[in-house]
C-alpha cells in the first residue's frame, strides 16, 4: 500500500543525505531520490523520512462530510470514568509548516536554469486561474510533481468572488507543496517603472501574499523575463533570489497544446546541442487550458526518454521539486551576479540516479507490457 509519503522530499534534503552519510547517520529515507518521474515515486510511510519539513503530497484536510461523521460517531453522553489525575498528553511531535514561501531560498544569486546534467523543473508563471490551475494541481499530484508557481499579485488580491476562489487557489498551491513566488501585482515591464513604483510592485505583492497565504515570497520571477542591473538591485535589497528560465515553451503564442510541445522540444534539443545543457528550468503558463496538456504531453516524452536512456546506461531525466540544486547565495556579491551551472555532488547524483533507474525500469516494463 502506497501512503501518501513521498520517496523523496526534494534536493535539499538528498543534500542532507550527504551531511548525514558524512557523520555516519545514514538513514533509509535519504537514500531515496525524489525521483517524481511517476506514481511509483511513493513509497511506504515505514522507510519514508521523519517529517522534520514536512511537504505535503496531497490533500491532508479532513473534509467537511468526514468531520461531520466523527462528530456524528461521537457518544453525545460523557460515559462514566474512573477520577484520575489528569496527565498531560505527550504531545505529537510537530511537523514543521511547508516552506510554500522559498524561505530557505532566499538571498541568492540569479538562476538562470543552466545546468549540465538532466535535472528538469517545472515552473507556471501568471496564475492562478480559477478555470485551469485545480486541473494543472491533479495532474501534478497524479505526476508526483512539484513545481513553482509564479503568482501576480492582482489575481489574488481578494476585492471581488473571482479573487478571492483564486486566493483560495493559492492556499492549495502550497498545501499541496508546491512553491510560489512573486510576478509583481501587475505583471509589468519592471526596468520601465520609476525607483518608487518598482517598490510598490513588489512590497505591493508581498502584502497581497502575507493577507492570503500568511508570509511574502522569496523567488521572484520578473514579467517578460524583463531585469535590469538597477531592478536587480531592488530585487537583492528585499532578499529576493531571482529564478529565470532556459526552457520556454511559447505557450503565450499558441492555441494547442502540439504547439507548445513542438516549441518546447525545439528549445530543449537546441540547449542541448548549442549550450551542453540537458536539463533546466521550463516556463509554462498555468493560464491557458493548451499548457496544462502539455505539462503532460513534457511529462511523458521524458519518461519515454528515459526508457531509451536506460537502456543505454545514460544519465537520466530527474524531474527535480525545486530549485536548490540551481540555487548559490548571493554572499554579498553584486545583486546581478548570477549562479553558475547547476550541479549536484556526485555521491547524490548516484543515489538518485539509482533510485530512477529502478522506477524507469519498473515503468519502462509495464510500458512494453501493454
Ligand atoms: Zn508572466
Amino acid at each position: 500500500m502506497y501512503s501518501n509519503t513521498y520517496i523523496g522530499r526534494g534536493i535539499s534534503r538528498a543534500l542532507l543525505y550527504v551531511a548525514s552519510l558524512a557523520a555516519g547517520a545514514a538513514t533509509a529515507y535519504a537514500t531515496s531520490p525524489h525521483a517524481s518521474l511517476g506514481a511509483g515515486a511513493r513509497v511506504d510511510a515505514a522507510s519514508a523520512a521523519p517529517k522534520a519539513r514536512a511537504r505535503p503530497t496531497a490533500p491532508t484536510a479532513p473534509s467537511v462530510g468526514a468531520t461531520a461523521a466523527a462528530a456524528a460517531a461521537a457518544p453525545s453522553v460523557a460515559p462514566h470514568l474512573p477520577e484520575v489525575a489528569a496527565v498531560e498528553p505527550i504531545p505529537e511531535p510537530e511537523a514543521e509548516a511547508w516552506d510554500g514561501l522559498g524561505a530557505a531560498l532566499r538571498g541568492g544569486k540569479i538562476i538562470t536554469g543552466s545546468t549540465p546534467h538532466r535535472l528538469v523543473l517545472f515552473t507556471f508563471d501568471d496564475g492562478p486561474d480559477r478555470r485551469t490551475t485545480p486541473l494543472l494541481l491533479d495532474r501534478l499530484d497524479d505526476e508526483g510533481i512539484k513545481a513553482i508557481f509564479f503568482l501576480v499579485g492582482s489575481r489574488i488580491a481578494g476585492t471581488n468572488s473571482m479573487e478571492r476562489q483564486q486566493a483560495a487557489i493559492a492556499r492549495e498551491i502550497v498545501r499541496r507543496g508546491h512553491l510560489v513566488g512573486n510576478h509583481t501585482i501587475d505583471h509589468v515591464q519592471l526596468p520601465l517603472l520609476d525607483d518608487e513604483a518598482v517598490r510598490a510592485e513588489l512590497t505591493g505583492a508581498e502584502t497581497i501574499f502575507e493577507r492570503v497565504l500568511g508570509g511574502r515570497p522569496w523567488l521572484f520571477r520578473p514579467p517578460f523575463g524583463a531585469h535590469s542591473q538597477r531592478i536587480d538591485q531592488h530585487l537583492a535589497s528585499r532578499g529576493y533570489t531571482t529564478v529565470l528560465w532556459n526552457l520556454g515553451s511559447g505557450d503565450f503564442q499558441v492555441r494547442s497544446a502540439e504547439e507548445v510541445f513542438d516549441t518546447w522540444l525545439k528549445v530543449f534539443e537546441r540547449r542541448e546541442r548549442e549550450e551542453g545543457e540537458r536539463g533546466g528550468i521550463i516556463l509554462l503558463h498555468d493560464t491557458y487550458a493548451w499548457s496544462v496538456d502539455a505539462f503532460q504531453l513534457i511529462v511523458t516524452h521524458l519518461q519515454q526518454r528515459n526508457c531509451e536512456l536506460l537502456r543505454e546506461g545514460q544519465e537520466l531525466y530527474d524531474i527535480i521539486d525545486d530549485p536548490a540544486p540551481f540555487f548559490v547565495p548571493r554572499d554579498g556579491e553584486s545583486a546581478e551576479a548570477e549562479a553558475p551551472p547547476a550541479e549536484l555532488d556526485s555521491r547524490t547524483l548516484a543515489a538518485r540516479q539509482q533510485q530512477l533507474a529502478d522506477l524507469t525500469e519498473r515503468r519502462c516494463r509495464s510500458l512494453a507490457s501493454l
